[in-house]
């Protein structure tokens, strides 16, 4: 039959019956199998109400771990440099990230065979869901954890162990040993971890590439940069082992999607099956090129960040609250009235982040950690909260 023909009998039929029509439509929007238990990501993020806000009063956005400033002038001036070039916005950008691959391979220490860029450390997690889950397939995750990396899993039909540990502020190693299998396909890990900031000895996730080289260990450090603690050496020794990372925290680029993944060469090329060469666009491989030019700057941030630390821990310790500053660039803070709370901090222009639903999470928000100026700021307003 040709396909005019089927045009034309699928065009009478709609004139004819729009209830017919209505029952194929149903068809043409169901999600495949393994999306339908999903729910919308509801996004809520501070930014319109900070906008909305009188001009000139100073508020604090401190819901999404973000940097509080600005990245590196260097990343304006390679912005401003490359709009004003030959290589203006109509032309793709420069396939697979080349000159990024070769700015991390001194960043990272491991050579650009092993390293790919990506549409922000999201779009790394997700390939790599993409490239080795199959319906079915078992994924261990100790949570709480980063939740996006669970809905990639589920989205491909993954059956997912989360490993829950008796307090959420511990490695729970051996829990994760417990729920792991010969069997199992991945195991996720972050560290620090998201929401709690829980770091992993490298010594551990070493102990589990070799214990189930038959797993695929994912290990997320969005936060590297702030605890300095990393198993990036050992993706040169152990093919079981991917690192992911992002310029969206330390580096201050959240806006425009950078990060990218290091993996044993095999697990490139298998990625590579999948891996669009287009996904970073140009101002995000010229800016990230550009933050890792001026590592100064990212280093003041760093001290920036941990002083700041210790002033909200004396803080929170002089009033007792049950408040944990982790080696991340957020702190978690348990409160009587979460609620209550939350629209207080809001009222005084601090927006942070209801972690409460989250295990082992009960009454805690998440408030990401600035300069030490704004946290000077900050503790004037929070002193009138708790
Ligand atoms: C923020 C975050 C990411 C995602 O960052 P991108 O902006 O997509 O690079 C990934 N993992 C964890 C744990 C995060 O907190």
């Amino acid at each position: 039959m040709s396909s005019l023909n089927y045009r034309l009998r699928a065009k009478k039929s709609e004139d004819n019956a729009p209830a017919l029509r209505e029952v194929r439509a149903r068809k043409a929007i169901e999600v495949a199998p393994a999306v339908q238990a999903l729910t919308p990501y509801i996004a809520v993020t501070s930014q319109a109400a900070i906008e909305a806000r009188p001009n000139g009063e100073t508020t604090f956005k401190l819901d999404w771990n973000e940097s509080t400033i600005a990245p590196s002038p260097r990343v304006h001036e390679a912005i401003l440099a490359h709009l004003s070039s030959h290589r203006d916005l109509n032309w793709y950008p420069q396939l697979g990230s080349t000159d990024l691959v070769d700015a991390l391979q001194k960043y990272t220490g491991v050579s650009g065979e092993h390293i790919l860029a990506t549409n922000g450390s999201d779009d790394a997690l997700q390939l790599i869901c993409n490239t080795y889950l199959s319906e079915g397939d078992k994924v261990v995750a100790p949570v709480p954890t980063y939740n996006h990396f669970l809905v990639f899993a589920e989205s491909r039909g993954a059956d997912i162990t989360r490993v829950c540990a008796d307090t959420a502020f511990t490695s729970n190693i051996e829990g994760i040993r417990d729920a792991m299998s010969q069997d199992t396909r991945i195991l996720y890990l972050v560290s620090p971890n998201n929401p709690t900031g829980v770091v992993l000895d490298p010594k551990d996730v070493e102990a589990l590439c070799q214990d189930y080289p038959e797993t695929l260990i994912i290990l997320d450090e969005a936060y590297f940069e702030f605890s300095q603690v990393t198993g990036m050496p050992l993706v040169r020794e152990y093919p079981n082992l991917i690192v992911t990372r992002t310029f969206s925290k330390a580096f201050g680029l959240a806006s425009l999607r950078v990060g990218y993944l290091a993996a044993d060469p095999r697990i490139i090329e298998g990625l590579s099956r999948i891996y669009n060469p287009k996904s970073v666009n140009a101002l995000g491989q010229v800016a990230a090129v550009a933050a890792l030019s001026d590592l100064d700057y990212l280093n003041d941030f760093l001290a920036e960040v941990r002083a700041s630390k210790e002033l909200l821990r004396e803080f929170f310790a002089s009033k007792n609250a049950d408040a944990q500053i982790t080696p991340a660039n957020f702190v978690v803070v348990r409160v009587d009235n979460l609620p209550e709370t939350l629209r207080a901090l809001e009222a005084r222009g601090v927006y942070v982040r209801d972690r409460s639903g989250y295990p082992g999470l009960k009454d805690c928000l998440r408030m990401s950690v600035g300069t030490v100026e704004q946290t000077e700021k900050l503790i004037e307003r929070l002193a009138e909260v708790f």
